[in-house]
């Protein structure tokens, strides 16, 4: 497991006192300076913060009655991996109440950028552990007709809450690190209308009813990235059942519309057997479902969003619904437990995804994977041109307001599910499965990178992948794909 990157000063610097006279400059004061406003990611390089790890983080979300309002407080426990003069959280949007640090009143400023920049009363030195506080309020973003395209982070519909933040929709709800490369465990605490059910990530550890509110706290003790977090309300009923060695599957679903969704809900459960049978053992105690109006399918950790329509028997019929719970399954593998290190490695969590959709239609008997690769295939090299290579999303691709999903393209998704095929027909299937068991295995609860993945599948094979690797990853012409001398790329159409 990796933590966000770190420069190491390796010097020890000395400070010279009077003539001759040197101290190590360690027996000083040490000296403090602002936090980096971003972790350094490549492709958004405002997300996260620098100058601390995130150790944990309690949320608390207060809903009034009509779930068009809310307030909510951050609490995070962070480390200074330097001394501190201020530092800053990533919010955009919500209005600031108040921010302490370590118990005292702190002064900040909110930037349009989605930086929020604490000042402390104190610095924090070095190592020290600390805490920060930031209460918000904001309207939650009213959702009146799905089919219409809405904003990422939370939303309202009818007498529904959900959550939709990937990739930096968090920071719209609340203030917090926003980068998967300091996702940290969480304390999740939800007070809303009584006449209503509430959910989280993370298992339920404590109800508390008061008056005509009851508040529902939630604990999950893997770490998880800001992106991935669900906060749910609604008129839902939670049933459970018990999965693969007696792991709990937890499903929230719409209590008018339990009996006709309930027999489609046992997808979960086979998606995660059939992912074990491949990755070895899921790689956290709780899989499972929130299922909600809008929905919108998202890999959220441990309560995977599903929209209640395509859980329906004609979903599953018409639309294949099946194919995406397992998509969504291996998520909790590919993006949740080996988290991305930047968002450029974006195609570790999707390409994978989508390789094992593949590898489950075969399995049905749809479509072989090697017939869905091999359409994949013919139109890569377009993709290619519009997105720029599969591990290096070209931010100057993007006009506008594209540029805050665009990483999330055909590329990521069927490019790098064929990158992976690439792998296996060069490997064999025998490697290639070694290559990802080791993968899911030495990156758990952790980051994951390009290169690392590079390293890994080199270590495994035992021989040099690098050259083959990278020219699929980082290039901007379609490799050939061995053992399929004759499949060949649409020609170029630029948009
Ligand atoms: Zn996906």
């Amino acid at each position: 497991m990796k933590n966000q990157r770190r420069i190491v000063a390796t010097t020890l610097a000395l400070t010279t006192l009077g003539a001759g006279l040197t101290v190590p400059s360690a027996l000083a004061a040490p000296p403090a300076s602002p936090g980096a406003p971003g972790i350094g990611d490549k492709v958004w390089p405002e997300l996260g913060n620098g100058g601390y790890d995130v150790l944990d983080q309690q949320l608390a979300f207060r809903f009034n009655d009509k779930l068009t309002d809310y307030t909510a407080s951050t609490t995070l426990t962070g480390r200074a991996t330097h001394g501190l003069s201020r530092f800053d959280l990533d919010l955009l949007g919500p209005e600031v109440t108040a921010v302490r640090v370590n118990g005292l009143r702190a002064t900040w400023k909110s930037t349009p950028q989605g930086e929020l920049v604490i000042t402390p009363k104190r610095a924090v030195p070095k190592n020290a552990r600390f805490v920060v506080k930031v209460d918000v309020r904001s309207k939650v973003t009213g959702v009146t007709d799905p089919a219409i395209a809405f904003p990422p982070g939370l939303i309202q519909y009818d007498d529904w809450i959900q959550a939709i933040n990937q990739p930096s929709g968090a920071r719209r709800m609340l203030a917090v690190s926003d980068h998967p490369a300091q996702k940290a465990p969480a304390t999740i605490s939800i007070t809303g209308p009584a006449r209503l059910n509430s959910i989280a990530n993370g298992k339920l550890i404590r109800t508390t009813p008061i008056g005509k509110t009851v508040t529902r706290v939630f604990r999950e003790d893997r770490k998880i990235a800001t992106e991935l977090l669900q906060i749910g309300v609604g008129p839902f009923t939670v049933v459970h059942a018990k999965g693969p060695h007696g792991m709990d599957l937890r499903y929230a679903v719409p209590t008018a519309r339990l009996a006709e969704i309930k027999p489609q809900l046992k997808t979960f459960d086979e998606s995660v057997r059939f992912m074990e049978q491949r990755l070895g053992r899921f790689p956290g105690v709780r899989a499972g479902a929130y299922v909600a109006p809008v929905g919108g399918e998202l890999e959220t950790q441990g309560l995977t969003l599903m929209s209640a329509d395509a859980m329906t028997k004609e979903g599953f019929e018409q639309n294949g619904t099946d194919a995406v719970v397992l998509h969504e399954i291996a998520h909790e593998w590919f993006g949740n437990s080996v988290s991305p290190e930047q968002w450029s490695d974006l195609w570790l969590n999707e390409g994978h995804a989508v390789f094992y959709e593949g590898e489950w239609s075969a399995a049905k008997g749809r479509m072989s994977q090697s017939e869905r690769m091999r359409s994949t295939y013919v139109e890569q090299g377009n993709q290619l041109l519009v997105n720029g290579p599969i591990a290096e999303p070209d931010p100057a691709k993007w006009p506008g307001e594209n540029a805050s999903t665009r990483p999330y393209s055909s590329a990521a998704y069927g490019g790098g599910a064929l990158v992976l095929y690439a792998l296996q027909q060069t490997v064999g299937t025998k490697t290639f499965n070694q290559i990802e068991r080791t993968w899911v295995r030495e990156h758990a609860n952790g980051l994951g990178s390009t290169e690392e993945f590079i390293a890994t599948a080199s270590k495994v094979a035992k021989t040099d992948l690098g050259p083959f690797l990278r020219s699929w990853l980082y290039g901007t012409k379609l490799p050939a794909m061995p053992g399929h001398p004759d499949w060949k790329a649409a020609p170029a159409t630029r948009q």
